[in-house]
Formats: structure tokens, sequence, C-alpha cells
């Protein structure tokens, strides 16, 4: 089945179920932007990437009518970063941002140097970075889930971060992901390391499923700069336990657009989980619903209806939903 950007269930969903019940200003805080000329000449994302709904590349213009289109008459503020592909030019990759209603961050590698990094940072006014397993594993000839936390940045990355007080959107490593050992005693050693920067710890610790996040928020809650988004997270419980143990006031919502533009729902299946597909894009642990049994919606109204639906207050709806974001990025002197 081909949908379109829009469906007609899309719009009753957003009717019936969304509109009655968001606040009229969002701050969506993981959203990737870049042009398909960051990438060598030549050079393809593959078949049943994503980005080939959207032409290879998400751009800037379209990420925007995709907001009216998707949520007309909500006021929305993003963040976004390049592509993470070790293959993209990380100076081409910066995307469009004004420092108001649209902020942006520089992916980074381990390979690059402080200085090429401060530089970009001042230059372009950014307020963070990007780091990604995948760069870390490319900088170091390894697999993208053997790398380790400390791995992602040099300690020179990380005294530009702290003495510049900015924010870093840490997608972590590893298979057991939040659960893994490694990364409990990893995540809150990069805390400490810099404490003036802010760690926004991506999806979740990109725990999708309760046995991954039960118990393995608290060493995290104890940090004071440790943030978590909640990227691509539709499962009601999960949400829940996350607002149940950890600092509410360092929750914040993003959608990982474009992925979430498509039509899909993730599901916990016998402790693991899965990408339910209505479309036939592979994003990591995919299962194509090929004969269409059922209708979706896409991915950011799945994630918007579970956080109205996980019995949150309006007051902590909002702030996740906008304050509290809007506080932290406005916080950085770029
Ligand atoms: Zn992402």
């Amino acid at each position: 089945m081909q949908y379109p950007l829009v469906s007609d269930m899309d719009r009753k969903v957003f009717a019936e179920e969304l509109e009655p019940r968001l606040p009229k200003k969002l701050f969506d805080a993981h959203v990737h932007v870049f042009n398909k000329d960051c990438f060598p000449a030549g050079f393809n994302l593959g078949e049943k990437s994503c980005y080939q709904k959207f032409g290879g590349e998400h751009r800037s213009e379209f990420c925007v009518e995709m907001y009216k289109k998707l949520l007309p008459g909500i006021d929305v503020t993003f963040n976004c970063f390049g592509s993470v592909n070790p293959v993209a030019d990380r100076e081409k990759d910066i995307p469009y941002h004004d420092n108001k209603k649209i902020y942006s961050m520089a992916v980074v590698s381990p390979l690059d140097s402080a200085e090429t990094l401060e530089r970009r940072l001042v230059d372009y006014k950014l307020v963070g970075v990007k780091p990604y397993p995948g760069l870390a594993g490319a900088a170091y000839g390894k697999k993208e889930s053997d790398v380790e936390v400390r791995e992602m940045f040099t300690d020179e990355q990380l005294e530009v971060l702290n003495r510049r007080k900015l924010i870093a959107t840490v997608h972590i490593p590893r298979k057991q992901r939040l659960a893994d050992p490694l990364n409990q005693e990893q995540m809150p050693e990069l805390c400490r390391k810099a404490p003036n920067a802010t760690f926004i710890f991506a999806h979740i610790g990109r725990a999708y499923y309760m046995q991954n996040v039960i118990g393995m928020l608290d060493k995290l809650a104890e940090c004071p700069n440790a943030w978590l988004d909640t990227a691509m997270v539709n499962h009601m419980g999960v949400l829940k336990y996350a607002f149940d143990h950890f600092p509410n006031d360092r929750i914040v919502f993003g959608s990982d657009a474009p992925i979430a533009w498509l039509h899909g729902k993730s599901v916990e299946i016998n402790n693991q989980y899965a990408y339910l597909m209505a479309e036939d894009y592979r994003i990591g642990t995919a299962i194509y619903d090929a004969e269409a049994a059922c209708e979706f919606t896409t991915f950011y109204y799945e994630q918007l209806r579970a956080i109205l639906d996980c019995g949150l207050t309006e007051k902590q709806i909002n702030a996740l939903l906008y304050e509290n974001a809007a506080r932290l990025f406005a916080s950085v002197r770029v």
C-alpha cells in the first residue's frame, strides 16, 4: 500500500484524538535534516532507506511544510542535525537554523579535532553536537554495536562542550542499550566528565520495551546534566516508567523525523520490540505489513497518542512537549 504523506486516517486521528489535547506549542528536539549534496557523488542510501520517500534526503523547507500538514495550528520549534552517515561531509551537513524556531547541532566524529569542532560550533552558532555509534565505530574500526559510550567523544571534544556549556544528543551504542552494564557505568561517567554540558540520551536510552527500562534510569536520574528525549518511543508503559523514575523537568519530546513521518508503530514483542511498518522501508528491526492487514497512522501521531494516553497531568504534558526543551535550548549561549 502506498501511503500519502498525510492520509484521511491521519487527519481523523489528529482531529479526534490529538488536536483537542495537544498544547498550542510543540518543541521537537530530535529531527534529522540534510540535503543529499552532503554525500559523495554517486552515493546512495539504499533502496529501502526511509529517506527514499523524501527523495534521498530530508530538506529543511520540506520538514517545515510537514509540520504544517501534520500539526496544523500548532506552533512548532525544532532542533535538528544532519546525516550521521560516516561518508557525509560534516561541514556541508549543518542544517539551516535561526536559533529561535529552529536550532541545529553539529554531527561529530571522534576523528574531528577539538579545534575543528569548536570553530564549527562558533562559526555556525550551534547549540551542540550529535555523536553517533556508527561514527565512533568507523573511527575505531569497530562494529557499531561494540562501540562504548566513552569512545563517542574525545576528551578534548568534551572539554569544548563543557567550557561552552553546550548540549549533546547521544544515541547510546550496544545491543542491550539502556540495560547494558557498560552503558550503565559510562553514561553517568560521561555526565560527570563534562558537568557544565547537557547530555540528552535519545530514545530514553533506546529502551523501547519494559524489560529494557525497568531499574535502568536511577543512576542517570542522579546526574543533574542528564536528560532524556522520547524520540520514537510510542510505548505507554516505557513513557510512564520514565515519568515516574526520572526528573520530569529533564525529559523532552523528540520525534526522529523524517522516520516519524512514515506510517507504522513500534510494538513490544516477548521482551523485544519491532517496528510494524505500513510502508516498505527498513528502519532497524522492521516487520512490513505487506498485505495491508491494518490501516496505520504515522509514527509521529503514535508517539503523541502514547504521551497523551499515559496518564500525565496537563502540566507534565506541557513540560514534555514544549517547556523543558524551550528552556534548555534558549539557555545556550551561541
Ligand atoms: Zn535520530
